[in-house]
């Protein structure tokens, strides 16, 4: 493996870094200590730095010379509001919040580039460091897009980085094209007429609406959805009803839906609302259905997922490198910045640690050891992208 030896020997900084904001997670557009050190180590780096985009996000910028080039490269700095249930030392010091899918390394991977690329600045161009708020939900990244971040700061491509518990560490996966899914939510409000348990004649049973309406949904999938494509619908919520006897006024039931393509997400989303109407009309009950779509899928472009497949292979070696990586089902705020400029998301390996779990559960924690890989990858990004012309 061909780690950057000057990154390597930054090593016991970069897990000081990593392990301190593990310690003071900040949830989605609060992350005010998190950005003020990321800030601070970026100025003290040398970087030129800009804050305050979309509240809590952090912009550095290196420039070598006069090239107009320029490349992003993105980090999230977020965490999850759950309690962690670990007892090590850097565990989180804040009730409810928890760095459960690995942002604290991501920024530090970041960081880790912009102390390297500062020193060194063996390229030609500018590369922005964007430090993004709110990626589990609040969707920072298309906030920072809005308030015209590559307007501002122009880029010819973009990178961002995933780290994987299932991907051993050392290896890399990406792909072009779809590789993470759009997300959406639903509401179905469903309201009857309340009644005796004992006298349905009387009333209109909301459940037994609601029962049939999760029974077709499942058919929007298997009958409505190409066996080309891919979607998911997950009844997630059904709510209705307190006591044995009453037949309830109302019934609600909520969800999710994901697909690759935003075309299978507007099919899924009439389709829900069609069969709501109907099934609710043919039993007599009204229905207010309320489909809302979060995150677009993520979709690499084909040459930087190639390109960023090719810089992994570098340092990592060929056979480390999966080109055809997975298609994820989750969802992921890159997204937008994707729609706003080329660019691939890759994933990092970091599984084979001791206890080591998937992202979201409250015994995760990021794997030190991968550190100074993730920044050689994102400082190789930039030194391979922004080649000074005389070194061709
Ligand atoms: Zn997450
Ligand atoms: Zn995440």
């Amino acid at each position: 493996m061909k780690i950057e030896p000057r990154i390597a020997a930054f090593h016991a900084d970069l897990t000081t870094w990593r392990r301190d904001i593990h310690a003071h997670p900040e949830l989605g557009f609060e992350e005010t200590r998190t950005s003020a050190v990321v800030a601070e180590k970026l100025k003290s780096f040398g970087c030129e730095v800009v804050t305050g985009i979309a509240k809590t996000g952090v912009v550095g910028t290196i420039r070598v010379g006069n090239s107009p080039r320029a490349v992003g490269l993105r980090a999230d700095m977020d965490c999850l509001p759950m309690d962690e249930l670990n007892d090590f030392e850097h565990r989180s010091q804040n009730k409810g919040r928890m760095h459960a899918c690995g942002h604290d390394g991501h920024t530090t991977m970041l960081l880790g580039a912009a102390k390297y690329l500062a020193e060194t600045r063996n390229f030609e161009g500018a590369v922005h460091f964007f430090f993004q708020p709110a990626e589990e939900g609040g969707g920072g990244g298309k906030v920072m897009v809005d308030e015209g971040l590559f307007q501002k700061f122009p880029c010819e491509a973009v990178f961002g980085m995933h780290n994987r518990p299932s991907v051993p560490a050392g290896h890399f996966a990406v792909r072009g094209g779809p590789q993470m899914a759009a997300a959406g939510m639903f509401d179905i409000k469903i309201t009857g007429k309340g009644a005796h348990g004992a006298r349905p004649e009387s009333g209109i049973d909301p459940v037994v609406v609601g029962g049939h309406i999760i029974t077709a949904l499942q058919s929007i999938v298997a009958r409505n959805v190409s066996p080309h494509d891919t979607a998911v619908i997950s009844v997630t919520q059904m709510h209705a009803g307190d006591a044995y006897n009453v037949i309830p006024e109302s019934a609600v039931l909520r969800g999710t839906i994901r697909a690759f393509k935003m075309e299978v997400m507007e099919l899924m989303k009439a389709n829900i609302e069609r069969i709501s109407r109907g099934i609710a009309e043919g039993l007599g009950a009204e229905v207010e259905p309320k489909v809302r779509f979060s995150y677009p899928p993520l979709v690499n472009n084909h040459d930087e997922a190639r390109f960023a497949a090719d810089i992994a292979a570098g340092i990592v070696g060929e056979e480390n490198v999966d080109r055809n990586g997975p298609m994820v089902m989750a969802s992921e705020d890159f997204s937008y910045m994707l729609n706003a400029c080329p660019g691939a998301f890759v994933f990092i390996g970091q599984g084979g640690v001791e206890g080591g779990c998937e992202v979201h559960n409250p015994k995760y924690d990021f794997n030190d050891r991968i550190l100074p890989l993730g920044s050689t990858f994102f400082a190789r990004l930039v030194e391979t992208r922004l080649k000074p012309a005389a070194r061709d």
